[in-house]
């Protein structure tokens, strides 16, 4: 699956959002849960905003020594007999994988989850060479099963189903005849998914931190499923976004910290694994092969700009719980495996303004994302930016928006036209005026009054009010 999903236009994709009460009220819960989850969790740990502070500055300190720390973890991996491949592109880590593959004569491979290799497509790269490959995530699987339905939240990507939706695919794809009781869900999936641990060839995981001093890679998970794709196939690929690292164990242990508490509200996740390299003589578990795959992917491009602080996301999604424009559209209306307020800021970045000039503007500028984050990412920043670029630079703004702007350039800058325009306003908009507010109104302000409220223009104007008051005033 690329970085962007589905042909649909951004438009239909809103539009198929906003019809989808159900969607829409699944969305609603699950953000209040994980919000709820979050607060507690966080003030458990005492001053939160001292914690975002440090997290701030472990990622800038890290982002700002990239070269050094990435070059420090390959010599790591490599000193316990591990492999590192830079991929500068998705194709350069795909076919890495691929050869990989090919020289282990493998044929099926079971995966954790992973954005980046979503990011990659490596999948569908992996299934053209005629590999089976079984995503072993819950949520994963899920959206596996139902014929690769896209994910719409970055950490729990089947959130648009609810347990009879799932319950019915598992029927229909998996013979499945129980009940919809996540338990009896569960307990089916567990078992289909030992034998695809137990047969497969490869394992292949994402990264949620390296750990540069040691050459490791921590991944955190609430399911297990990360230690069997790591411990039982002989071959093990880890694929990691260049971004993903941290220097040291004690920088591990924050951002783990924040991590835990900001995606899913626990102290710490049910399994945080970490794998150092292949197995050593006398251990029993682990791969006898490693790979660690860096990749790149557009990311090279965005350190130095002045969106480099979008590469210190730890993927926690808090931004995501927060954000009112997504509980109103859902995930699938970003049309990017990245969603929410990070993928607004990210999708562009990697993917270009072009398709994904939309993006920056399915936000309000409310900034509960900025506040939300753990690594004070400046969210609501970026996104003003990216309009900027997108009006300014590419010239790609939305029409409406560029009419409005040169009408109001016009009107302002020549004051016989404003004082006439404005003495109309009142007259003009009255069809399209309920009360103080318009609805439904004419041309470019249709889509807008859809679903807002804008006042409408008032009956006197302060002009002819502070003129009367003025005349009154000398009469007296
Ligand atoms: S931008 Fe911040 S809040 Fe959003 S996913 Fe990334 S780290 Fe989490």
């Amino acid at each position: 699956m690329p970085l962007r999903v589905g042909e649909k236009d951004f438009q239909t994709r809103v539009n198929n959002g906003l019809d989808d009460a159900f969607m829409r009220g699944t969305v609603r819960s699950a953000q209040e849960q994980l919000r709820t989850r979050k607060q507690a969790s966080s003030e458990e740990l005492g001053d939160w905003e001292a914690w975002r502070t440090l997290g701030e500055e472990i990622r800038t300190h890290t982002l700002e020594h990239l070269d050094y720390y990435l070059e420090q973890l390959s010599d790591k991996v490599a000193e316990r007999g591990g492999h590192v491949y830079f991929a500068k592109t998705a194709e350069e880590g795909n076919a890495y994988v691929r050869d990989v593959a090919r020289q282990k004569e493998a044929k099926k491979i079971v995966k954790s989850k992973s954005m980046v290799t979503e990011e990659m497509s490596l999948n569908d790269a992996l299934e053209d060479d005629g590999l089976e490959i079984v995503e072993t995530d819950l949520g994963e699987y899920i959206l596996q099963v139902d014929d690769h339905d896209p994910p719409s939240h970055i950490v729990a990507p089947s959130l648009h189903k609810n347990r009879s939706q799932i319950k019915d695919v598992f029927a229909d794809k998996k013979g499945y005849g129980d009940s919809d009781d996540a338990n009896d869900i569960t307990r089916f999936v567990r078992g289909e998914l030992r034998e695809e641990f137990l047969d497969a060839d490869i394992g292949i995981t994402g990264c949620n931190f390296a750990v540069a001093e040691s050459g490791s890679i921590s991944l955190v998970t609430n399911e297990g499923n990360a230690d069997l794709v790591t411990a039982l196939p002989k071959t093990q690929i880890s694929v990691m976004s260049m971004e993903r690292i941290v220097p040291t164990w004690e920088e591990l242990d924050v951002m783990v910290s924040l991590l835990c508490r900001s995606a899913v509200g626990q102290k710490l996740t049910s399994y945080i694994t970490a794998l150092t390299g292949p197995k050593g003589e006398g251990e029993i578990d682990g791969p006898e092969d490693f790979h660690l795959v860096i990749v790149d992917n557009g990311r090279s491009d965005i350190l130095g700009t002045q969106f480099q602080s979008a590469l210190h996301c730890i993927r926690c999604a808090a931004c995501v719980n927060v954000c009112p424009v997504y509980r109103h559209v859902g995930g699938h209306a970003y049309g990017s495996i990245y969603n929410g307020p990070i993928g607004a800021v990210l999708t562009p970045l990697l993917d270009g303004y072009e398709d994904n000039k939309e993006l920056p503007y399915a936000s309000s500028l409310c900034a509960a994302c900025t506040e939300a984050c753990p690594v004070k990412i400046p969210l609501h920043e970026h996104l003003i930016a990216h309009r900027q670029i997108i009006t300014e630079k590419e010239k790609l703004g939305p029409m409406p928006e560029k009419w409005a702007m040169k009408m109001f350039g016009t009107g302002v800058s020549a004051p016989k036209l404003y004082r006439l325009a404005s003495k109309q306003a009142h007259r003009v908009m009255r069809p399209w005026t309920k009360g103080s507010s318009i609805s439904n109104g004419p041309g470019p302000l249709k889509a807008w009054t859809r679903f807002r409220d804008l006042p409408a223009p008032a009956g006197e104007r302060f002009r002819d009010w502070f003129a009367k008051r003025r005349r009154s005033s000398s009469d007296e």
